[in-house]
């Protein structure tokens, strides 16, 4: 079981990104504090803004360089403080990975140029009422996917995104 809560400051990035975003995706990195087994809070997130209505690719040039950052400004503590995955929005679909997505994290953790063997993938959206609608999937290496418990820090700020059984990993 993974639970991955993101802080005040990811919230609201979150939702101001989104909000200027309108109807196209954008994406980025999550970079958290490991605070347990499976257990990590999302401390900052890096946002890209170039997708489109169906689709946002990953530039990685820019993350790079946003994690390096990350682990200088935490002291270079990576077993604490790390990389945690990637994240990514969906505004006209369920805040869900599509097939596309599963299937691009899982050659991502199986990626021999990245040492991590765990990564999380957080797609996100704002409901009716603007507020973070989402969901988190772990990832590792030969292993299929796991879904896992998203959160915000304050309760109520992160609404889980609803997967019917009979449409499960069948969307666009
Ligand atoms: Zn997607």
């Amino acid at each position: 079981m993974i639970n991955v809560v993101l802080n005040s400051h990811c919230i609201r990035l979150l939702r101001s990104e989104l909000l200027i975003a309108g109807s196209n995706e954008i994406g980025g990195v999550m970079a958290a504090e490991q605070v347990g087994d499976g257990s990590f809070i999302v401390v900052d997130l890096s946002v890209q803004r170039n997708g489109t209505s169906s689709h946002f690719v990953r530039d990685p040039v820019p993350h790079r360089e946003f994690i390096r950052s990350f682990h200088e400004r935490m002291g270079n503590q990576p077993e604490r403080f790390n990389y945690l995955g990637e994240w990514h929005s969906h505004p006209n679909y369920l805040a869900t990975p599509s097939d596309e997505d599963f299937s691009q994290m899982q050659k991502l953790v199986e990626d021999e140029e990245q040492n991590s063997t765990f990564l999380a993938l957080m797609v996100v959206k704002l409901n009716m009422g603007k507020l973070l609608r989402g969901s988190i999937y772990g990832f590792r290496p030969g292993c299929r996917f796991v879904r896992g418990q998203l959160q915000g820090i304050e309760e109520g700020a992160v609404e889980e995104e609803y997967v019917p059984l009979t449409l499960s990993f069948k969307r666009h």
